[in-house]
């Protein structure tokens, strides 16, 4: 193995790449039976920011730069030329230590639609046994449901007059209630689940890493920033990483396993000399596998926020801009681990179609207690409420692309939100439906106008010029590292990269496809399924 000016090396049998929502799945289950060594590289730091644990405190870690690598995409043709705001957790746990929390699992159709792209073994019927496997689901066992996960899944523990009429007034313009999002069916109306465990986050790192924080066959090292994949010839044999100013190496004598998030991952590959030649040779990186499928295909999705006024001081603007309810609010989460500092990125929701052909819901809302101008800033002086309008499975596709060779260079994100005609039209009918729902019986004691768009936009060309003006992530980005038997494909159905020896990538940059839901518990199942593989394959 060429070190290349390296300092120390290490040996083990896996070398994990990034602590996120699948690398902790991988280190815990890698290292259970005790007969494999297994590090696990982290950039970021310790899960300590006490806001990690908090739920509502993901707010506080939106743009919190020691635990959030900030990225922003290049300007966006289909967003008046805006960049738009990327946060990615870097710290243990990775984005499942900042995200909204959600547990979404998407539609059973997504994962039919994987296998039926040559996937085999990627069905819903392949699936659901894994995510069953990781769940530890608060209300108990049942054919969609496992009590015997390290995941805590649990429902929400506040009780919110304004989260209830959402569903309601759904429930009145037609929409069936679902109590089970992750049940039979997604469609329907119903309130969230989360990863919490009794009113705090269960991030993997809570969840997967601290119960195997003792093991002997397992190394941790944060702050510790993978620069390249080491190769001999067109084997993974290695890691170069930078920790406390020093390059350091680590070998791997079974196989290196590449978890580092949808920019990271393809990122690190490209870095290393694996990724679309051209772009590798305009960078001066030798070239190791022309795979110009890497970064390729990146999904993401889009969200469009309506803001409402309430009529009542009831929402959570109201208690975070009063000392004395603010202060209540955290006694009472103090004491009990209840109450508004338990909200997620939506407290209830709705799945819908937008037109009676598709099969399947096309449209999410979240919906959430509170209103602020822009995600992780001030939230309004009024009262107000906020439901967002996210299309499921968006066609438009874009990039990511190194800028330099330098590893700590962010790199070009394109995205191309609503560049095609389907995207347009989801959010343009999507807006319309959920306008139906807000001004619905139940909730006309709360709805006192519209405050964004405003309710004077009416015409498709002013709520699509809104998209584009106020639309941003919903932090959903997969695919660039994709799933697939087509000769862009980065992996094969056991996620090892092909054309590659002793090297996996396991993360949401593998999904075929945006998958029609939240990515943090699919990742999970990815990662739980890849472990199963890695297994088998080691005896
Ligand atoms: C603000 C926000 C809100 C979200 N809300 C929800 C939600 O409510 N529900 C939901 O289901 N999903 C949500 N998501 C999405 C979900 O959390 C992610 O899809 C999921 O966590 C992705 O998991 P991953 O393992 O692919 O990557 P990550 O969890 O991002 O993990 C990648 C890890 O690798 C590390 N890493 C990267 N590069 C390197 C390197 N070179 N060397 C060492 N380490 C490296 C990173 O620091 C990070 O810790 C949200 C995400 C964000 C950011």
């Amino acid at each position: 193995m060429n070190n290349n000016g390296a300092g120390e090396t290490a040996e083990f049998d896996y070398v994990i790449v990034g602590a996120g929502s699948a690398g902790c799945v991988l280190a815990n289950r890698l290292s259970a039976d005790g007969r494999h060594s297994v590090l696990l590289l982290e950039a970021g730091p310790k899960d300590s920011n006490i806001w990690i644990h908090v739920p509502l405190g993901y707010g506080k870690l939106f743009k919190e730069k020691s635990v959030n690598w900030m990225y922003q995409t290049e300007p966006e043709p289909g967003l008046h030329g805006r960049q738009v705001f990327q946060p990615r957790g870097k710290v243990l746990g990775g984005s499942s230590s900042i995200n909204g929390l959600l547990y979404v699992r998407g539609q059973h159709e997504d994962y039919d639609r994987w296998r039926q792209r040559g996937n085999v073994g990627w069905g819903f019927d392949d699936v659901l046994p894994y995510f069953k496997k990781a769940e530890h689901q608060t209300r108990g066992a049942d054919a969609y449901h496992g009590t015997d996960g390290p995941l805590s899944v649990s429902d929400w523990r506040h009780a919110d007059p304004l989260s209830e009429a959402f569903v309601k007034a759904a429930v009145e313009t037609g929409i069936p209630f679902n109590p089970d999002f992750n049940g039979a069916t997604q469609e329907g109306a119903g309130f969230f689940q989360t990863t919490t465990r009794r009113g705090r986050r269960a991030s993997s790192a809570f969840s997967y890493l601290r119960p195997a924080k003792g093991r002997g066959n397992l190394k941790v090292e944060t702050s510790a920033l993978a620069q390249r994949i080491l190769f001999e010839g067109r084997r993974a044999r290695g890691v170069e990483y930078r920790q406390d100013g020093n390059l350091r190496s680590a070998k791997a004598r079974r196989e290196v396993l590449i978890s580092g998030g949808a920019y990271n991952s393809p990122q690190l590959l490209q870095l290393s000399g694996v990724g679309p030649a051209e772009l590798l040779k305009q960078h001066g990186i030798a070239v190791v596998l022309d795979a110009p499928g890497v970064g390729n295909d990146l999904q993401d999705h889009l969200q469009v926020r309506i803001v409402t006024r309430c009529a009542q001081s009831i929402t959570l603007n109201d208690i975070v801009n009063h000392p004395v309810r603010r202060t209540l609010a955290g006694m009472q989460y103090a004491a009990f681990r209840r109450g508004p500092l338990t909200i997620a990125a939506g407290t209830s929701g709705a799945f819908f179609k937008t037109n009676p052909r598709l099969a399947t819901p096309d449209i999410q809302i979240h919906f959430i207690p509170f209103s602020t101008d822009k995600m992780g800033e001030k939230l309004h002086s009024f009262p107000g409420f906020t439901a967002s309008v996210c299309q499921l499975r968006p066609e438009s596709r874009g990039s990511l692309k190194i800028r330099s060779a330098d590893p700590a260079a962010p790199p070009e994100i394109r995205i191309n939100y609503l560049s095609t005609e389907t995207d347009r039209t989801a959010f343009v009918d999507g807006i319309r439906i959920l306008r139906r729902i807000l001004a619905a019986p139940a909730l006309k004691p709360y709805a006192a106008g519209e405050v964004y768009p405003g309710a004077d936009k009416t015409s498709d060309e002013e709520l699509l010029d809104f998209c584009r003006k106020t639309g941003g992530t919903v932090y959903h980005p997969t695919s660039t590292c994709r799933m697939g038997s087509d000769p862009l494909a980065v992996v094969d159905q056991r996620l090892r990269v092909r054309g590659i020896d002793g090297m996996r990538v396991v993360d949401a940059s593998v999904m075929p496809d945006l998958m029609s839901g939240n990515t943090n518990a699919p990742t999970i199942m990815i990662a739980e399924k890849a472990s199963d593989m890695i297994l088998e394959d080691a005896r």
